[in-house]
């Protein structure tokens, strides 16, 4: 094995796919084998795996300024073109950006500019933030707090304590309802239990609840028609904000441009990153309303500098792979396309595994999926250790698709946004043989 610390694995593991090429919504592995991307990589690569413009866009941006920094007065054209371009298609109120170079890095400049904010408008004590069971933030200080998945936590001694982080139940009605709830009475229930966190906690002393419109990483969790307009109607009324993490909904995912606009959000606050510049480039956005901003400035003169800032935030070829990737998506009809695909694999995978002994429940919207593995299809009872999991990422990886055992025992699918209905097709026919093959192994 190589001296990699390889993120987000099992470091006793000796077994590795190695990646050469990739093309399309395909990639080769180093023995020829060819797989469908079904994750996007993590994902991210919206695009798939050889756009030329992008490619092009970043090349040209190497060979003409390969960098430059913005920090105390200097600039350069695609770090303003880029701020003017999320300016216009966010809904935030007269945005501004900040930018970095990771979804973590992201949430964690957002949890400093609200502290930054609160202390300027002479309200230190508003600090806290609401996050939720389940949610995934990243793994930087405070984003890997603001993440509840136990992996992310365990020996790291987070969440960090003196971060002041909230944890409400996770909107996931087929894994939290009790007894017969009916959705609304789950939904209810557990707004209630938050509104009541509030009212303990002091209202006066929390900022922002941060979450994910539609969940990734926690495994797909598609919140109850209901739960977010009820949910925004408590955070108005004790003046929380709403900080949506985009990190994976943003651009397109879930069928339209925002999941804010899937799930009918309005946020105050947005993180973006991975689909920002299809990931051929890292390059993370941390999104404010003009009047956040506004109020930023005074505290900032009085100390000289705004002191927050990467040596890569707002990097030329990351700006400039952004900027070409959303001009693409906007050009080519991306998130109609990731619409009308996306309805088709919806479709798709409850027709083909609704009734599959191991599948308790499909879910997803858009281009976004998983199939919940259980052991029990009546009770819904789970695998331990995400063993069904595990076992059916390789089974489909066999049989030439990528997919990803998240939260356990949830299968996501993620494709490029790129991806056609015979392709979708081609994914769920080979995933329905892996998932047999699963069966077979665990029954
Ligand atoms: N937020 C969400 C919702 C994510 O899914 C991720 C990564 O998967 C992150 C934040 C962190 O992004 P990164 O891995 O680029 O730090």
């Amino acid at each position: 094995m190589a001296p990699v610390v390889y993120p987000t694995t099992n470091l006793t593991a000796t077994e590795q796919l190695v990646f050469e090429r990739g093309e399309g919504i395909y990639i080769f592995d180093n023995k020829g084998k060819r797989y469908i991307e079904g994750l996007a990589g993590l994902w991210c690569t919206s695009l798939g795996y050889s756009n030329q413009e992008v490619i092009d866009a970043i090349t040209e941006q190497l060979n003409t300024l390969p960098f430059s920094h913005t920090f105390g007065g200097k600039t350069h054209q695609p770090i303003m073109d880029l701020a003017e371009k999320i300016r216009e298609i966010v809904p935030v109120e007269d945005a501004y950006v900040f930018f970095g170079n990771s979804g973590s890095d992201a949430n964690d400049s957002h949890y400093k500019m609200l502290r930054y904010y609160f202390n300027a408008i002479g309200k230190p004590e508003k600090r806290k933030i609401i996050t939720r069971e389940r949610g995934y933030h990243g793994v930087t200080v405070a984003a890997g707090s603001l993440t509840s998945l136990p992996a992310n936590l365990a020996h790291f001694d987070a969440p960090l304590e003196a971060l002041s982080i909230l944890r409400t139940a996770s909107p996931h009605y087929y894994t939290g309802r009790r007894g017969n709830e009916t959705e609304e009475q789950f939904v209810d229930r557990i707004l209630e239990e938050l509104e009541t966190q509030i009212q303990q906690e002091g209202p006066e002393t929390i900022a922002a609840m941060i979450i994910e419109p539609i969940t990734g990483a926690s495994g797909v969790i598609v919140p109850p028609n209901g739960y977010y307009e009820k949910l925004q109607a408590i955070l108005r009324k004790h003046d929380i904000l709403i900080w949506a993490d985009e990190v994976i909904c943003g651009f397109g995912r879930t069928g339209n441009d925002f999941g804010c606009t899937t799930m009918g959000i309005q946020p105050d606050l947005m993180t973006f990153a991975k689909q920002l510049s299809s990931a051929y480039f890292p390059i993370s956005a941390a999104v404010i309303p003009g009047w956040m901003y506004e109020a930023m400035i005074e505290p900032s003169n009085q100390v000289g500098v705004f002191g927050h800032g990467f040596t890569y935030s707002g990097h030329p070829a990351a700006c400039a792979a952004a900027l070409k990737t959303l001009e693409i998506y906007e050009r080519d009809n991306m998130f109609a396309h990731a619409a009308e695909v996306g309805a088709h694999l919806q479709q798709r995978l409850r027709e083909t595994f609704e009734s599959h002994p191991l599948v308790g429940e499909v879910r997803g919207r858009g281009l976004i999926a998983a199939l919940e593995l259980v052991s029990n299809k009546t009770t819904g009872a789970s695998f331990d250790k995400g063993i069904a999991g595990a076992t059916a990422q390789r089974a489909c990886e066999k049989h030439g698709v990528i997919l990803r055992a998240v939260a356990g025992n949830a299968l996501a699918f993620c494709p490029p946004l790129i991806i056609t209905t015979k392709q979708v097709d081609d994914m769920v026919a080979a995933v329905s043989v892996a998932l047999d093959e699963t069966y077979g192994i665990l029954r």
